[in-house]
């Protein structure tokens, strides 16, 4: 029960890995306010298992790449716990393409998802944050930003943007008590994941030194091991967890 008392938001958090970090934290007693986007019946659902379970989770709406918005959702939980104590940046979308045949609109969706979305409801949590004189911010980024995938330029774009917005941004607030820090999932399976050809999927598990597609716990437990006590000394740092291919 690391997190008992805790209050913690969990962006995308009604599926995939979001779903295990909501899950994982709840049972380890935190309060969990966890957002959807499209998902609202699947989030529903995760939310009346864990209540009825005995834990603490609440399912709330929120466009991550609408500002103003985040920071509503930001400000009522607030409101309503009095404390925000971790926030995951989990949230997050994939639209391939070769650069060549790429739109400003896929270009736009992702990064603004994943980069942007990061920015809004990191900036929307740190007057509490501040205010508490701590706080934990992880934002979970990708391989696919130290390493490049063909096809993949607008998220690999974001995912190495959010590498670099965490060392910045761990610079900013460390000596507040505040940190900021990342992980970088390998292949997890995922919905994300299953959208992705077959052939291209045989592939990736080839490269896999440790020979199998990792699961969304495995990159919770990082998560939580980031947000607990146990990292109070770990800043900046992005955390890779991908069975070795990096
Ligand atoms: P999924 O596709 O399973 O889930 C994506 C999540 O992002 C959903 O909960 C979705 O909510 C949410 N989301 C999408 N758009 C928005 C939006 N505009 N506003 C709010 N929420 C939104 O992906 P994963 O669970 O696999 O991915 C979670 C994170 O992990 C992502 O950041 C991804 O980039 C990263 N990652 C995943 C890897 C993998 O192999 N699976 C590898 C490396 C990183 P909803 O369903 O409600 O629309």
């Amino acid at each position: 029960m690391r997190f008992e008392g805790k209050v913690v938001c969990v962006t995308g958090g009604a599926r995939g890995i979001g779903k295990a970090i909501v899950t994982l934290f709840a049972k380890e007693g935190a309060t969990v306010v966890f957002t959807y986007h499209d998902s609202k019946d699947t989030a529903l659902q995760l939310e009346a298992e864990l209540c009825r379970a005995g834990m603490r989770a609440q399912a709330c709406h929120m466009d991550v790449t609408d500002t103003p918005n985040v920071k509503i959702v930001i400000d009522s939980v607030t409101d309503t716990y009095g404390r925000l104590d971790v926030l995951v940046n989990n949230a997050g979308v994939t639209q391939d393409g070769f650069l060549m045949f790429m739109g400003e609109d896929s270009w736009d969706h992702v990064v603004d998802t994943n980069l942007k979305g990061a920015y809004a409801n990191s900036k929307a949590v740190l007057p509490v944050m501040l205010g508490q004189k701590a706080g934990v911010i992880i934002n979970v980024s990708s391989i696919a930003g130290f390493m490049g995938t063909a096809g993949q330029t607008n998220y690999c774009a974001s995912k190495a943007g959010l590498i670099g917005f965490t060392k910045a941004l761990s610079k900013e607030v460390a000596a507040k008590n505040i940190r900021v820090n990342a992980v970088a999932p390998g292949y997890i399976q995922t919905e994300m994941l299953n959208k992705v050809p077959e052939p291209i999927r045989n592939k990736f598990k080839a490269i896999i030194p440790c020979s199998r597609i990792g699961q969304p716990e495995e990159v919770a437990r990082v998560i939580l091991f980031l947000a607990s006590e146990d990292a109070s000394y770990i800043h900046g740092q992005t955390i890779i967890v991908d069975g070795g291919i990096v």
